[in-house]
């Protein structure tokens, strides 16, 4: 009788938590499309767009983010990734968005939906100062070249390894990419022309130069999964055009980029 009645208050206890917890449940569902927690990545290792100081980032992708976050009110979780797998993380529904300086192209488009372009961009070739050889494009027959994986770099590379004869040395952040052709491991580089105006500006000491001209001018947006998360990019959309009309978009960039 007493085992029966000690039951029955166990029961009784736990039908009522679980009442409980499905009306928090319900409650955080129903604030929950509002409160969504998206998970966003950025690239690791992008100065000046994602920075890594003391554990926390800053940078230009971060802080729009942050400032567009604010303005729309969602949270977000950052998470900080080598750009290889960001693309993939979208597609496979890892990652609810990314900002990582990505290049708004039309094959990207096959799989990812973008926002407007929030910073023009392009390619630019990068040799050691020592390397007298290559001055253009037109010097690259038969020349190895460092590559960041999956990349608007690498496809460069790619795309013209035949017509150069090019050796590709692949590497998965922008930093081991360049020590390669600091190191003289490789002859040049390919990588987006205001990070390595970045890195050239905070790091004098480099041994990296640009030469010739911009290979092309690109657009950086922020992507979601093709047909996914329709609310986040219309609030990204949202946001950034915020920004732009109260001026924190021209503070964020101009702690980095001079005009
Ligand atoms: N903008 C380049 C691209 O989209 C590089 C981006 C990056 O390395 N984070 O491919």
């Amino acid at each position: 009788m007493k085992k029966k009645s000690i039951f029955s208050v166990l029961l009784v206890s736990i039908v009522s938590i679980g009442m409980l917890a499905g009306c928090g449940q319900s409650t955080d569902n129903k604030s929950g499309n509002n409160n969504k927690k998206y998970t966003i990545a950025c690239d690791a290792k992008f100065a000046p767009f994602s920075i890594e100081e003391n554990g926390t980032y800053k940078g230009i992708d971060v802080e729009l983010l942050d400032a567009i976050s604010k303005e729309e009110g969602f949270e977000y979780d950052l998470k900080p990734m080598d750009f290889n797998g960001i693309i993939p993380g979208l597609v496979s529904n890892q990652l609810d968005g990314a900002i990582s300086a990505i290049t708004i192209t039309d094959a990207r488009k096959q799989t990812l939906d973008f926002s407007d372009p929030y910073f023009e961009s392009g390619l630019s070739l990068v040799v050691n100062k020592n390397n007298t050889s290559i001055n253009s494009v037109n010097d690259l027959t038969n020349k190895s070249a460092s590559i960041k994986k999956g990349t608007a770099g690498s496809k460069f590379a790619e795309d013209n390894k035949d017509k150069y004869n090019l050796t590709l040395n692949y590497f998965d952040d922008s930093p081991s990419m360049f020590q390669a052709v600091e190191n003289n491991n490789a002859d040049f580089l390919v990588e987006d022309y205001p990070v390595i105006a970045y890195k050239i500006k905070v790091d004098p000491g480099t041994s990296l130069k640009m030469v010739g001209q911009k290979l092309d001018t690109a657009n950086y947006g922020f992507a979601v999964k093709k047909g996914s998360n329709k609310e986040l990019l219309d609030k990204f959309n949202e946001g950034l055009k915020k920004l732009k009309e109260n001026g924190k978009y021209d503070e964020i960039v101009s702690e980095y980029i001079a005009k």
